[in-house]
């Protein structure tokens, strides 16, 4: 007879009655599967199996488990589930660019399920996902949309790593899935649909670095995900004492928002820098632990008009990064309804865009993807939100 469901422990609490395995680490697999009493003999080759299930083959339930007896199926049933984050919501834009609106089960009783965005870009070499950290964000950066919410908590690194095999099992990137059929997803022989994780979505992600790092390690493992961490990408506004951290326990690429030359005015962009100035987080990017010209550390510069857009701007910033393997990436300012910015001209940005071009940097300006969806930077969610505010008062 199966045992009756294991006593669910916090971290694995679950909206429904069963916690889910998917999205866990092996350490997180392993502690689970003692609550079912295995022995522990037992149990590493069990993780394994498991492992291979859920992340190479991304099983959507536990009978699919060949090489699992169906005794221990059953078992493995009746205490847990392979449930992911639920899509509420999908958007496909013309340019093949895709929205997910997420919804999180609670991780306690008094907790409501909170709701986070997740954006697809489809390229012809490669399909990069932005995933979300947070829900809200505690740094109020002035042209950021996501700033003007209030943190509402971390994500666990379950539901970091939930955004990938949402998108992985959406896309039909598991073996045996089929693409969708809309032709908007990159493939063919051996191409992954979710090539490159980037951590631009909502929050900042090293103010959660242990679950970050922990959804890198199940992401990056080679028996599951199997992502490189050179595909991976995390984006901070310049925590300056987990910047190190993060190179050496992990080792993605690193991206800094740094938006601003002088500090007076990234004071008012990015309020973070009055505790970590401009010299220190360049410093901290001079000493990240793997940074080479082969692994150039991208520098993210909103574009926005009369603001930080002048060409002795663009010079000031060549000068700073002296020194610092670098790419630069110029972002079109993405409004929203009440911002207090317009994005810079057309003309502006390529005058910009020239100067840093011809210090040598590749400065590509980020196309904007997805507008027809509202899925840009700093107006994921919130915008959603406001959509359906303004939808139910015109049914009302
Ligand atoms: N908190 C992290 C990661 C999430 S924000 C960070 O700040 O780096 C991801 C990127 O989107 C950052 O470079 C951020 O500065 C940029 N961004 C935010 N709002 C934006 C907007 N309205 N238009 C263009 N880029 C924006
Ligand atoms: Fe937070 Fe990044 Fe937005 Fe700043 S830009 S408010 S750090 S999400």
């Amino acid at each position: 007879m199966p045992p009756s469901p294991a006593p669910a422990e916090p971290a694995l609490v679950h909206a429904a009655a069963k916690p889910s395995l998917a999205g866990l680490t092996r350490a997180e697999l392993a502690k689970a599967l003692r609550l079912m009493e295995l022995p522990e003999r037992e149990l590493r080759m069990r993780v394994s199996q498991l492992w291979h299930w859920i992340y190479f083959r991304g099983a959507a339930d536990f009978s699919s488990m060949l090489n699992v007896s169906k005794a221990m199926r059953e078992r493995l049933d009746v205490a847990f589930s392979l449930e992911l984050p639920e899509i509420v919501e999908e958007q496909v834009s013309s340019d093949g660019t895709r929205k997910w609106l997420l919804r999180l089960a609670p991780t306690n009783v008094s907790e409501k399920p909170a709701e986070i965005e997740c954006v697809y870009i489809p390229e012809s070499d490669r399909g990069t996902l932005c995933v979300s950290s947070q829900v809200g964000c505690t740094l109020n950066c002035s042209f950021c949309h996501t700033g003007t919410q209030r943190l509402v908590r971390n994500l666990t690194s379950r539901e970091i790593v939930g955004q990938l095999m949402v998108a992985r099992r959406r896309l039909g990137d598991f073996p045996g899935l089929e693409r969708p059929t809309d032709g908007l997803v990159p493939g063919g022989e051996g191409m992954r649909a979710v090539s490159n994780i980037v951590f631009m979505g909502m929050g900042e992600p090293l103010y959660n670095l242990e679950n970050v790092e922990a959804a890198i390690e199940i992401m990056a493992d080679g028996d599951g995900l199997s992502l490189s961490r050179r595909r991976i990408t995390v984006s901070t506004s310049g925590v300056v004492p987990q910047i190190g951290r993060l190179g050496e326990e992990c080792g993605p690429m690193l991206a800094i928002s740094l938006h601003a030359v002088r500090d007076e005015l990234r004071n008012e962009l990015v309020p973070l820098n009055k505790k970590y100035p401009i010299a220190e987080l360049l410093r901290a990017c001079r000493d990240y632990p793997g940074a080479s010209n082969a692994r150039r550390i991208t520098f993210e510069y909103v574009m926005l008009k009369g603001v930080n857009d002048s060409p002795a701007e663009a010079r000031e910033l060549v000068r700073l990064l002296k020194g610092v393997p670098a790419k630069i990436n110029l972002i079109p300012f993405n409004p929203w309804p009440g911002a207090p910015y317009e994005c810079s001209d057309w003309d502006t940005i390529e005058r910009f865009s020239d100067i840093v071009f011809n210090a040598g940097y590749a400065s590509p300006v980020r196309t904007p993807r997805g507008r027809d969806i509202l899925a840009a930077c700093g107006q994921l969610k919130s915008e959603t939100e406001k959509l359906r505010a303004r939808a139910r008062m015109v049914a009302e």
